[in-house]
Formats: C-alpha cells, sequence, structure tokens
C-alpha cells in the first residue's frame, strides 16, 4: 500500500568494498530481508564472511596507509563531507522509501532522519577543520607541539532502529578526522545502508575510505572486530552485544566508543506544564515505534498528578493513528521484526505476574491481515525493582511508577543499570536543578523531549555506554595526539663513551 514503485528494495545487498559492490561467491550465505508492514521477503543480504572481512579491512587499511584521505587538505576533505550531506538530500526520497520499507519505521520520521544523515556530515566537517593542538614553551630551549593525527581504520557496527541517522553518525564521527573505516549494520536493514554508501562514492569520496559488509553479528560483527587490521570500534546497539565487542577489542587492544541501551527515566512532577508533559511522555514512548535508546520507557509520576496523567496518556495512546509506514498519517508503524514484536508483547505477561496493572493495548493491533503491529500499551508498575521498570524493551510499552517526593523521583530514576538520558517536567526550579545534578545519566531533558543537540556530547552512564559522540568528544575519540619536542638551541648531552 502506497510504497512508491520507483524505489523498490534491490534484490540482492552485496558488500561494497574499496569503491564498488562486491561480485557474489558462489555458494554465500543469503539472509531474507523482511518488509515487517507486509511480512514478504523484499530482498537478500549476501553475509560476508571472514574472507570478505578481510577484503574490506584491507581497503580501508589501504586507503589509510597509503590513500589520499588522511592526508587531503581539509578544504578538499570538507568539500566532500559537504557534498556527501547535498547527495543524501537529493536522493532523500529514495533512502527514505528504503528506510521505511525494512524498518516500518513511519515515512514522516523518517525524512527526519535523513535530514540527520546529512547533517551529521555538515557537522563533522566544521568539527574537523577546527581541531587544533598544542605548543609547550615552558622548559627553557625547547619547543614542545602536539599535534593531532586521525587514528586509523575505524570498525563501525550499527543498530536496527534509526539505520540512517546512527549509521551516517558512526561514519561521520570517523572519517571527517582523516580515518577510513568498515561499517556493518543490522542484518534486518542494508537497503538504504548500501544506497548511502554508494552515495557517498557519488558524492566524490575515494574508494576504499568507507567500506560496508553485511551479515549477522556473531560472523560478520565478530570476524571485523577481531581483525587485527583495525584501529578502533565504534559501536551503537545493545549493552549485552556492546559487553562482548569490548571484551573482543581489548583483547586486541583497541578501543572502543559504546553507545548502548536505555531504560530512561521521565519524570513529571506534580508543577509541572501538564500539556507539555502529557505530549513529551507520549512522544517519548510511542516515537520512532517506541525503538528508541533514549526512549523514557519509565514514566515516574508525582501522586499529585498521577491519575489524571494516567487517565490522559491513555485516552491519547489509544487513538495514536497505528498504521502502513508508508502512509503520511501514520504515527505508529510495526515493529522491526516478528522475533521482536514477540520480545515485546512477553512482556505483558511478565508485567501482570508482577502484579501490574495492564491500562491499555497489549495485543497485536487489530484492522492488520499482516504486518508486525502492535498497540501502543502501558502498565502501571507495582514498584520500581519491577522486570518492566529494569529491563530495556524497546518497543511501545510504557511503564509508570508512582513517587511522592523530589528525593524519591531521584532514587527511582538512579535504580537502574542503565544511565542514557531522564526526562524531567517541572516548573520549580530546585526540582529542576537538583535531578540536573544527581540523576546520573548523560543526557537530561528539562520540559522538552528528544532534543538531540549534536555538537554537546551524547552517551551514557552505567551499562548505556562508554564515551560520548559529540564535537570535541568524537575528535577525542578518533584523533591521536602526537607531541614533538625541539630544541632552540643544540643541546648539551652527556657524551657517553668520550671518558677514555
Ligand atoms: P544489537 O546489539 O543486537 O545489534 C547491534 C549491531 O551489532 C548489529 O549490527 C548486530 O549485527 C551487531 N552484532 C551483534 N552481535 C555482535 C558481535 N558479537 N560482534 C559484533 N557485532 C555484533 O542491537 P539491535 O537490536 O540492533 O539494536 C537495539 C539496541 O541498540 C537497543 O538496546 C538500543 O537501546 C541500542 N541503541 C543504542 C543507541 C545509543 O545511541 N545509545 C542508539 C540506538 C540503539
Amino acid at each position: 500500500m502506497n510504497q512508491p514503485t520507483s524505489f523498490t528494495a534491490p534484490q540482492q545487498i552485496p558488500s561494497f568494498i574499496n569503491g564498488m559492490s562486491t561480485p557474489l561467491r558462489a555458494g554465500g550465505f543469503d539472509i531474507p530481508v523482511i518488509d515487517p508492514a507486509s511480512e514478504e521477503v523484499v530482498s537478500h543480504l549476501r553475509e560476508a564472511d571472514a574472507g570478505e572481512v578481510d577484503l574490506a579491512v584491507t581497503a580501508a587499511r589501504k586507503a589509510f596507509d597509503e590513500g589520499l584521505w588522511p592526508r587531503m587538505d581539509i578544504k578538499d576533505r570538507k568539500d566532500i563531507l559537504y557534498a556527501i550531506s547535498e547527495t543524501l538530500l537529493s536522493n532523500a526520497e529514495e533512502l527514505s522509501a528504503l528506510e521505511v520499507i525494512h524498518t516500518g519505521l513511519p515515512i514522516s520520521a523518517v525524512r527526519h532522519q535523513v535530514k540527520r544523515a546529512a547533517e551529521n556530515f555538515e557537522m563533522f566537517a566544521e568539527v574537523a577543520s577546527n581541531v587544533s593542538g598544542q605548543t609547550y614553551t615552558q622548559t627553557k630551549n625547547y619547543l614542545t607541539y602536539v599535534t593531532r593525527e586521525p587514528k586509523g581504520v575505524g570498525a563501525l557496527i550499527a543498530p536496527w532502529n534509526a539505520p540512517l541517522a546512527l549509521a551516517s553518525m558512526r561514519v561521520a564521527t570517523c572519517i571527517a578526522f582523516g580515518n577510513t573505516c568498515v561499517l556493518k549494520p543490522s542484518e534486518y536493514t542494508p537497503l538504504s545502508m548500501l544506497r548511502m554508501v554508494e552515495l557517498f562514492h557519488e558524492a566524490g569520496l575515494p574508494n576504499g575510505v568507507v567500506n560496508l559488509v553485511n551479515g549477522r553479528g556473531h560472523v560478520t560483527g565478530v570476524s571485523l572486530v577481531g581483525h587485527q587490521g583495525i584501529d578502533m570500534v565504534g559501536f551503537t546497539g545493545g549493552s549485552p552485544t556492546g559487553r562482548s565487542i569490548m571484551a573482543a577489542a581489548g583483547h586486541n587492544l583497541k578501543p572502543c566508543i559504546l553507545e548502548l541501551g536505555g531504560k530512561s527515566a521521565n519524570i513529571v512532577f506534580d508543577s509541572a506544564d501538564f500539556e507539555q508533559a502529557l505530549d513529551g511522555a507520549l512522544l517519548g514512548i510511542y516515537a520512532n515505534n517506541g525503538q528508541m535508546c533514549l526512549a523514557g520507557s519509565r514514566i515516574l509520576l508525582q501522586r499529585g498528578i498521577a491519575d489524571r496523567f494516567i487517565e490522559q496518556f491513555v485516552a491519547r495512546a489509544k487513538t495514536i493513528r497505528v498504521g502502513h509506514p508508508m502512509s503520511e498519517s501514520t504515527e505508529m508503524g510495526p515493529v522491526a521484526y516478528k522475533k521482536h514484536m514477540e520480545h515485546v508483547l512477553s512482556y505483558v505477561d511478565i508485567a501482570v505476574q508482577e502484579g501490574a496493572t495492564l491500562l491499555t493495548g497489549g495485543r497485536r493491533a487489530d484492522g492488520f491481515d499482516k504486518g508486525y503491529y502492535i498497540e501502543p500499551t502501558a502498565v502501571l508498575a507495582p514498584n520500581n525493582k519491577t522486570r518492566v521498570c529494569q529491563e530495556e524493551m524497546f518497543g511501545p510499552f510504557a511503564s509508570f511508577v508512582i513517587f511522592d517526593t523530589l528525593e524519591d523521583a531521584i532514587r527511582i530514576a538512579n535504580e537502574s543499570p542503565f544511565g542514557l538520558v531522564s526526562y524531567v517536567w517541572s516548573q520549580n526550579l530546585t526540582e529542576t536543578m537538583r535531578c540536573s545534578r544527581d540523576i546520573r545519566a548523560g543526557v537530561i531533558w528539562v520540559n522538552t523531549p528528544l532534543m538531540r543537540e549534536l555538537r554537546a556530547p551524547f552517551g551514557g552512564y552505567k551499562e548505556s555506554g562508554i564515551g560520548r559522540d559529540g564535537a570535541t568528544t568524537s575528535a577525542e575519540f578518533f584523533t591521536e595526539y602526537k607531541t614533538t619536542t625541539i630544541p632552540i638551541d643544540p643541546v648539551k648531552m652527556a657524551r657517553l663513551g668520550t671518558s677514555a
């Protein structure tokens, strides 16, 4: 329904190495790509085995060790990064259509994500052009200067929940500083990724700077992260995967930046602007089909407004337009794949067994013959220790908890293995300042949902990650410092071996 026929998925998704699609090997392993709205197989990806990963790393290595990209004048590198941004925008409809087909995300949301992908390249072009070093002159007769150099070849691994926005972020933060990379997207979402990498090259990116391999984590991902030819790992995905990636990278002494999962507290105080908080809470959990690392999935309500808030939240959740993701009016599409739908829905029984009250949803949505559509779901949990408050479900499933005091809110927000973001809705300065200071999360949003300031550090405390994306923080991770010391006058040295 409504799928633009001019942008159908290619039948086969190969790897893309050194500026071209790789020929498909006989006997290679194919993985079906399924449209979550129709449950139909729309394409197949050819899984890259260790040999193909080696080809990709070798191409990235050569482009780094011998190629122009790390040695290019920043003006020329910036021009290419800006050209990439423009090329993504001028192909936005095609990219959006491919993204909708494999993710099930509403087209209206995906259009924003294509813009965000383009913006990532512009922003990191500017950041890279402003990287500077240091000089030290305090030690007599010496000038010591510190330069920043690209670090090498990045192994970049991306998830399926917003492939264009997140994989482009990984790539832009890496290549803008002169690095090269191998990108492995999620095996669920290869369609827009291949087209994105082709477009980088149409925009003038030299061959070998960005290489693409497809496949499952335990095959392609493991081969990539464990390859001796890489210099660093940039990973966005789940916390359990982050744990094994860091262990593998650590074995080879490769540094990692890890952007992982969340179970973020969305705190609504009695003092909040009620309507703003309500709009923000609904967006915080049901936008992007509920599949956001930064979802406000634990909604903490102060007792004074709790009943009214729940009543109005539930009324609104029931009227969210669940529909085909290509329809302009759709607010929530299907979740990404069948097993994920079953995973999210399994928490309804878990919630009830733990003494929670099912407030709304909890089933596959009515009115669809096919597709992994779930009703927007919400439960009222008896306390924050329940699994529905502690585990990331990564779907359109809100868990409410009621609290009494500011201290309670902060304690409950911090009672989590995660610490990615926290939302605070309040008109009281002390409440907002105390939450900002005392909640252990990488980002605090006060009276606003989902506001990603790309220049500022983004990342998580605790099991939500290690390191931060952002202007200065990405420059820190993706460059090496080099210290050079030179004497002004010739130095007097002890002359070993001259005493005889
Ligand atoms: P996932 O961890 O299952 O997979 C992420 C990627 O890692 C995929 O490409 C997968 O193939 C690969 N992978 C899996 N095992 C691997 C291994 N052993 N070695 C190398 N690669 C491996 O995550 P997902 O289900 O694709 O995405 C959802 C998760 O991502 C959620 O937990 C979500 O919170 C998190 N996420 C975090 C952020 C952030 O910025 N913090 C953003 C988006 C999503």
